[in-house]
């Protein structure tokens, strides 16, 4: 059966390789954008050494809280600190999460959003431009996927937007979208369903990366995250064990029928689970039992998979004689559907602006880290990448809320440098590598490239409502249905006990 699988995967590998590589090929040409009086009053403010080390600083300073999603306090004050300060109106508590806000300057339309993340990941503590592994605090929360820069980028964004506007008279709305818990999937929706993207025409959202590129079309994983608890009875486990219900057998026979569920799904699927809750001691039967599963497919496959899995939480009930006490949906996100026009404008602006000059030193840290993780000594790229037609495959792969918006308002992702190649995303070389000076420049680079894209989209009428007409068509064949079951509420307690454990400990070792 298994060698029959294996022969299947190869021929399908075999029939989509070519074509997948020949898609990857083809380059979209994008001229470079233009550089005119309103879009220079952004740049200039941005280039200033001082406008790098503020918000280099701030970077570094989120990158020490290293706070998780929905824990963010410390990070989201500062960034809305840094906001209010320039004049921006700062909603707070925005969709029921205290640590998602909204900053918003000017009025009237159009309004253009920037998106921002700051939450960072648990067990990746590590000292920055550090190589080898060495924790700040063991096993502490660190930022290994640069969201330290993203949320600050964001901000960068659009107060040299503002600026702009300012000066040049622009008539429109700029708007930072300050989204918490990325790392979970968990903000979007909750957002997307409190209305807050509704008035935006267009929204530029970022992403922290070794290079810089950009890209449009369809990517990653639909997902619904989703806690199953099962409720039994206790007993003393030897002495009258047919006086209890173990609520444990029912997640593990719950986790075997989705094993065996996986033959009989779509190869597009993507099942994972961890055991929350399962008892305290062998010798009483648990009578509470919890698992967190990762239900992940295309847009199209999501929620069919979703059942079946559903179904399994409720034969493993029946079978146990256990009660299904709880489904939890903690978050159901969609497909990222990138749109074109926006990307081209983003890759205009790329070109325009180009990469960060680095110094001798660092890359000097760049080969030390590519050395110690056995890659190529090569040190930081120099060159932008060339906007590529989407392979149009879909099979597997994670997942980003940012899927949510991009089904509300035309979206596209600028990936921006900083970060050294061959590091390891969520892994400690990436939170090394995502502080002091060329994660300075990265964030200043990707936020010049963001500032000029905003301008392009302000004041001039004819590239807006030309991505604007691209988003109708595709809103017409793919309309937006929200994952959420009614009722659901964003986890808050989540991350919390993590974060109570080694706030002070990580506040004594400040980087
Ligand atoms: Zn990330």
């Amino acid at each position: 059966m298994k060698l029959f699988n294996l022969t299947i995967s190869f021929i399908i590998i075999l029939f989509l390789y070519p074509l997948h590589a020949g898609a990857q090929d083809n380059i979209v040409e994008v001229p470079k954008a233009k550089l005119y009086k309103e879009k220079k009053t952004a740049l200039n403010y941005l280039e200033d050494e001082n406008t790098v080390t503020s918000f280099g600083k701030i970077s570094d300073k989120i990158w020490g809280y290293a706070e998780l999603g929905l824990q963010e306090f410390k990070s989201s004050a500062l960034l809305i600190k840094t906001l209010e300060d320039e004049g921006f109106k700062v909603e707070k508590n925005v969709a029921g999460m205290p640590t998602c806000f909204t900053a918003t300057w000017g009025e009237g339309k159009p309004v253009i959003g920037v998106l921002g993340e700051f939450d960072a990941l648990p067990m990746l503590s590590q000292k920055g431009l550090v190589p080898n592994q060495d924790p700040l605090v063991k096993g502490a929360p660190g930022h290994g996927c640069g969201h330290n820069m993203m949320g600050t980028a964001g901000v960068a964004t659009v107060i040299a937007v503002k600026k702009s506007m300012e000066e040049h008279n622009i008539k429109g709305t700029i708007k930072f979208f300050g989204s918490p818990a990325e790392e979970t999937v968990i903000s979007r929706p909750y957002m997307v369903r409190a209305g807050v993207f509704d008035d935006v025409d267009a929204i530029i959202d970022n992403h922290s990366s070794t290079g810089m590129n950009t890209g449009f079309g369809v990517s990653g994983n639909a997902l619904i995250s989703v806690i199953f608890t099962f409720r039994g009875k206790t007993a003393h486990s030897a002495g009258a064990p047919w006086e209890g219900r173990s609520a444990l057998d029912a997640v593990e026979i719950m986790n075997i029928s989705t094993n065996y569920l996986r033959e009989h799904l779509h190869y597009t699927h993507r099942l994972h689970y961890v055991i929350m809750e399962g008892g305290e001691a062998p010798n009483v039967v648990p009578d509470r039992a919890s698992v967190w599963y990762y239900v992940r497919n295309t847009d199209e496959r999501i929620e069919e998979m979703y059942e079946r899995v559903v179904n399994c939480a409720k034969g493993a009930a029946l079978a146990t004689g256990t009660e299904l006490e709880e489904i939890r949906v903690m978050t159901g996100i969609h497909q990222r559907h990138c749109n074109r026009g926006m990307a081209e404008l983003i890759q205009s602006n790329i070109q325009l602006i180009g990469m960060p000059e680095w110094t001798e030193e660092e890359n000097e840290f760049a080969r030390a880290l590519q050395k110690e993780l056995g890659k190529e000594e090569k040190g930081y790229p120099e060159k932008v990448s060339e906007l590529k037609e989407p392979s149009g495959i879909q099979v597997g792969g994670g997942s980003s809320d940012v899927g949510e918006v991009t089904l509300i308002a035309p979206t596209a992702t600028l990936r921006f440098p900083g970060g050294v190649p061959g590091m390891i995303f969520h892994h400690r070389s990436a939170v090394s590598a995502y502080y002091g000076s060329a994660a300075w420049k990265g964030l200043n680079t990707g936020a010049r490239v963001m500032a000029a894209t905003a301008i392009d989209l302000l004041t001039k009428a004819e590239v807006l409502d030309k991505i604007k007409k691209e988003f109708a068509d595709f809103s017409e064949e793919h309309p937006y249905k929200s994952l959420l079951p009614e009722g659901s509420e964003p986890p808050l307690y989540l991350n919390k006990e993590l974060m109570e454990k080694y706030r002070a400990l990580m506040e004594k070792a400040r980087w």
